[in-house]
């Protein structure tokens, strides 16, 4: 994944500099603003992804800087940084469109625990990500998730749709077993590599026009599958 840019628009130094130490050791880039219009700054010329917005800033205030930037850059992340005291719903609500608040003072761990969840929520509907390929008389789309033969809907188990995403990403590389499980299940997966046998078994009898002679989900001897490169 590539680093992400995070913007700290706050006034405080001493907040800035201990958000900064917190997410720069779990490897995300960070900017500083001290100010609404130096923040607005950053973020019109950088690639910033998510923006940690204080309310009480000198100049224009963390909600007019909020309301700007969901104007110019709407989808950027912005998570507010609020006093006790501050109304919560407002923050939350349609006017702003925050994507999330930490009431102050928060545990750093938290921050990054919550930088993160946004940033996962923002990958599944990014729209500089394509979401459609097109493979023979294949359709995948990431966005909704669906996956089409013929324009005809095949439902897909959530792990067989991301077998079929791996290998239409990378139509033509052979996998091998423990690969597929790697990537799919995660390194963690504690678990034989027959699992992937009986997916792709599965996924062959939806897919395929012929189950006992595939011609898409081919194998490989000795090491595992291939997507046929169908274009
Ligand atoms: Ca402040």
């Amino acid at each position: 994944m590539l680093k992400s840019n995070i913007l700290i628009v706050e006034d405080e130094e001493h907040i800035r500099k201990f958000v900064r130490i917190n997410l720069e050791g779990e490897g995300f880039i960070v900017w500083e603003a001290d100010s609404g219009e130096k923040g607005l700054e950053i973020a019109r010329k950088e690639d910033i992804d998510v923006v940690l917005l204080d309310i009480m800033l000198p100049g224009i205030d963390g909600f007019e800087v909020c309301k700007i930037l969901r104007e110019e850059i709407p989808n950027i992340g912005i998570i507010m940084l609020t006093a006790k005291s501050q109304d919560i719903d407002k923050i939350m609500g349609l006017e702003y469109g925050t994507d999330d608040y930490m009431v102050k003072p928060f545990n750093p761990k938290e921050l990054v625990l919550r930088v993160k969840s946004l940033l996962r929520r923002m990958e599944g509907n990014n729209p500089k990500e394509m979401d459609e390929i097109i493979d023979g008389p294949f359709k995948i789309n990431k966005y909704s998730r669906k996956f089409l033969k013929n324009e005809k809907d095949i439902e897909l188990t959530p792990t067989e749709f991301s077998i079929m995403k791996l290998f239409i990403e990378n139509a033509g590389k052979a996998f091998s077993r423990d690969e597929i499980l790697n990537l799919i299940w995660g390194e963690d997966f504690i678990g034989d590599s027959k699992i992937v046998d009986v997916n792709i078994r599965r996924l062959r009898s939806k897919i395929e026009d012929d189950p006992s002679e595939p011609k898409y989900i081919e194998t490989v001897w000795g090491v595992g599958y291939r997507w046929r490169n169908n274009i």
